[in-house]
């Protein structure tokens, strides 16, 4: 099972994304882990991609894209994954699509996880009190939404054009929105 997760900040997408992985027996593949152990282990590519973070921008599709072609290539994804937070731009759904053809992979499905702007927000905010995290600020929070409808929303429309998309709705209990997902997925 191939699958991308779709959702904006604070709709629970890795939460799900990981229950989901758990249930198939597949691989969970955050780029926001990713390049938060990269930040944490002090290296360029974790640097760089902090710079960018701390503000609540993307990091450069380039950086992704070559980072994620040597990951998806290793032995552990062969049984299939979910992608959380990847690809964010039509650019990374582009090179996506050429790592798949060249790992001879393709997509089962792109989940996308829908919910409310004020939820999005209360939900980082308190999210925020308790995750360490750098980038879930009011601030920062606001601007990583503003990213998202203006750089990674048009991807729903490029996978509705390849009928992968399935829509869920991300407010309610953790254990129902997975059991909507895993109904989508059947
Ligand atoms: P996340 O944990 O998915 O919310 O990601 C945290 C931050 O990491 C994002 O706000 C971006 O700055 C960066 N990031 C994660 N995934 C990507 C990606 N696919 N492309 C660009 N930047 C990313």
């Amino acid at each position: 099972m191939y699958l991308i997760f779709i959702g904006p900040p604070g709709a629970g997408k890795g939460t799900q994304a990981k229950r989901i992985c758990d249930h198939f027996s597949i691989v969970h593949l955050s780029t926001g882990v990713i390049l938060r152990d990269e930040i944490s282990k002090n290296s360029p590519i974790g640097k760089s991609a902090k710079t960018f973070i701390d503000v609540g921008q993307l990091v450069p599709d380039d950086v992704l894209l070559k980072k994620m072609s040597g990951r998806l290539a290793q032995n552990d994804c062969n049984n299939g994954y979910c992608l959380d937070g990847f690809p964010r731009t039509i650019t990374q759904a582009k090179g996506l699509e050429q790592i798949l053809t060249n790992l001879n992979q393709s997509l089962d499905a792109v989940v996308s996880i829908v919910a409310d702007e004020e939820e999005l927000i209360n939900r980082l905010v308190l999210r925020g009190s308790t995750s360490g995290r750098t980038d879930d600020t009011p601030e920062i929070i606001r601007q990583r939404l503003r990213v998202y409808r203006r750089q990674t929303e048009p991807l729903i429309e490029f996978y509705e054009q390849q009928n992968l998309i399935k829509a869920v709705e991300g407010v309610g209990k953790i254990t129902e929105i997975t059991e909507r997902i895993l109904n989508t997925l059947v």
